[in-house]
């Protein structure tokens, strides 16, 4: 803690002793002095698509190309570019929570293909039982018919026989179905029990649904590390975009900009607000007490995690 006193007291010592000498400067000198963050594009190129997200490049190139042209459109000038050289990388990370997710897909269709192969074998296991207990009824009335006269004559006998014969066996394969039916549904609710597991644990990994992809200013990469549906990676963007271009996070839950995961695609007025800001055309020394106040942000913020 001591140690973040510190430099920030260094860091208002530097912004004081620095100031008088912007202020003392010539003002004609003003256009050089000021600075505008949008004047020129930033310029991005694709850099390391996790195969397991089983996405060409050319499918990732046109999402990049939708989420810079909706900000292009918003500022009404370009601000976003795809560039071979491009100085911002943009990668698609594979991380636990696109696993799990995949995971409960998988397992989710797994269940319903069994689930239905399952009522096809016991809709025909019904029928066949319904069959065997019409024949059995036709048996025992013949049976009785040729007790009820003293025995049957020697053909009907060989005939009665065979039908037994024929009764017994299709007795044992339907008590063999109906054994398989029920090992084919204890496996199947174990498979449940399994699926109910992921999805919660699933739950637990996305409660909120906190930013998908993150933007790092130091190495000026953009990560894209975990979508549900193309709506929600095409949010992703968009909002890591609005990050590359200098935007922060915006209170409004509607935004594409707000810290949560929505399904905003196009900015809505408090983003086009916090875009403005982030273009604004300002002083250089605002500039640099701003850099200052995020360096003097993250140095509490470290603080406070050390202090924990
Ligand atoms: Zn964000």
């Amino acid at each position: 803690m001591k140690f973040t006193v510190f430099t920030l007291a260094a860091a208002v010592a530097v912004v004081l002793a620095w100031r008088p000498v912007t202020m003392g400067t010539a003002t004609d000198l003003s256009s050089y002095v000021t600075h505008a963050p949008c004047s020129r594009a930033v310029t991005y190129r694709i850099g390391e698509i996790d195969p397991r997200y089983s996405m060409t490049e050319e499918e990732f190139a046109a999402y990049l190309k939708e989420a810079a042209n909706t900000w292009n459109t918003a500022f009404g000038n370009e601000v976003l570019a795809h560039d071979d050289n491009g100085t911002v990388t943009v990668n698609m990370t594979y991380d636990t929570r696109q696993q799990l997710s995949t995971q409960v897909n998988r397992l989710e269709n797994e269940l319903k293909e069994e689930q239905s192969t399952f009522a096809e074998q016991e809709k025909k296991y019904r029928q066949d039982l319904s069959v065997f207990e019409g024949r059995i009824a036709e048996f025992k009335s013949r049976v009785e018919y040729w007790n009820a006269r003293g025995g049957a004559p020697p053909e009907e006998y060989d005939s009665l026989k065979e039908e037994e014969n024929s009764l017994r066996a299709e007795a044992d394969r339907l008590n063999q179905t109906a054994s398989r039916l029920n090992i084919t549904s204890e496996s199947f609710n174990s498979q449940v029990r399994e699926f109910r597991g992921l999805v919660s644990e699933f739950a637990d990994q996305v409660k909120n649904r906190p930013e998908e992809g993150q933007y790092d200013s130091g190495t000026k990469t953009v990560d894209i590390y975990f979508f549900t549906d193309i709506t929600d990676l095409r949010h992703t963007i968009v909002h890591e975009f609005g990050h590359v271009i200098g935007i922060g996070h915006v209170d409004d839950k509607d935004a594409v900009m707000y810290l949560y995961a929505n399904d905003t695609l196009l900015p809505n007025p408090a983003d086009l607000e916090a875009l403005a800001e982030a273009c604004r055309v300002r002083p250089v020394y605002e500039v640099a007490v701003n850099r200052i106040r995020e360096i003097a942000a993250f140095l509490r913020e470290k603080s406070e995690t050390i202090d924990r």
